[in-house]
């Protein structure tokens, strides 16, 4: 079985067909620590994305499998603490998968920072990603898994290479499936030395630049823009400097904070996160893309979902 693409999608599906005894090659263009996976935050949260059902058993799913691996600290996940937050009044409804955090509640006025008129409390998993890719390598190499850095041309290709190929492209797929509802929405990232911070922070906002910072360990990662359209994958400095004053607005101890790296990467924008079969050329080829700014939010579900594919 082939699957392409080695991102958290890619990996987390060769984990969990390898694991289930299928012998699995993985090729990628990217090597993990160089795909947008690498640059996200990242934390498992509530994905207001589409189809509806199916994202909500995604996130479910995904959640359980984070809290397991929380246990295991060689993971890069961690249980952590923290506030989501609004400029404007968000409501008591929140989305139905927030019912998973198990200490939700609505931040005291205090717990705001300024400018801020309303936010949740509550613990969810927080991902080091690098740590984690790194993991998932791990896992399913130790699996038996075979991992190539070998980019692969046409699915016309693929599907003569492996009877049952897993596509798992991100953006890619734009052009790997000619999928012309696939498009980058690029972010871009801070990383540095942590000053003391144990708690995230996300703002909730449509607009396309926000701040967001998520510690792991002696380092913390702040956010960020969302940018559409934009296929570019240089660091532009206005745009960190924009990304560390918004921080620093709400945790004034990121102000000085040494810069250890600065990250970029294009989040494969979809009006629905594509996860069917497609017959291809004597070939199935199972399509998994599309998941915009909540791909590690929804892998372990989507991985799920493609192994009961494979199965058939
Ligand atoms: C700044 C930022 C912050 C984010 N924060 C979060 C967060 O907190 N929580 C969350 O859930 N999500 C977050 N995201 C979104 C998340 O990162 C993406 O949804 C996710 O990484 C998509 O994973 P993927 O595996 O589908 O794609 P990618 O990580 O892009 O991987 C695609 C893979 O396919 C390979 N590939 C592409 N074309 C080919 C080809 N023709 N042949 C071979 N290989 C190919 C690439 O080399 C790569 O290995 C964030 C994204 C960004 C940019």
């Amino acid at each position: 079985m082939l699957v392409i693409g080695a991102g958290v999608q890619g990996l987390t599906c060769g984990v969990v067909l390898a694991e289930a005894g299928w012998p699995v090659r993985i090729r990628t263009a990217d090597r993990p620590r160089e795909t947008t996976s690498a640059a996200a935050g990242a934390m498992w949260g509530p994905a207001q994305l589409r189809p509806a059902e199916r994202v909500l058993y995604w996130v479910t799913r995904s959640h359980a499998e984070f809290t397991a691996l929380a246990r295991d600290e060689g993971s890069g996940v961690r249980l952590t603490a923290g506030r989501m937050a609004a400029r404007f009044e968000l409501g008591d409804a929140v989305p139905t998968e927030a019912r998973l955090i198990p200490d939700l509640r609505r931040c005291t006025r205090d717990e705001l920072p300024e400018g801020f008129v309303s936010g949740y409390r509550g613990t969810v998993p927080l991902i080091d990603m690098p740590r984690y890719l790194d993991h998932l390598v791990a896992r399913f190499q130790g699996a038996g898994g075979e991992l190539q850095l070998s980019p692969v041309q046409t699915l016309a290709d693929a599907a003569a290479e492996a009877s049952t190929v897993v596509n798992c492209t991100g953006v890619g797929a734009r052009e790997l499936v000619g999928d012309p509802g696939v498009h980058p929405v690029r972010g871009q990232g801070v990383v540095v030395r942590n000053p003391g911070i144990d708690e995230y922070f996300v703002e909730l906002t449509d607009s396309g630049e926000f701040a967001a910072f998520m510690p792991h360990g002696d380092r913390v990662v702040l956010g960020g823009v969302a940018e559409a359209q934009e296929w570019k994958l240089d660091v532009r400095p206005e745009v960190s400097a924009g990304i560390r004053r918004r921080c620093a607005a709400v945790e004034p101890r990121l102000a000085d904070a040494e810069v250890l790296d600065e990250l970029v990467g294009l989040r494969p924008g979809r009006e629905s996160v594509r996860v069917d079969v497609e017959r291809y050329e004597g070939s199935r080829i199972i399509h998994n893309y599309g998941h915009g700014g909540c791909g590690v939010t929804l892998s372990w579900g989507c991985a799920f979902e493609v192994a009961d594919l494979v199965e058939g």
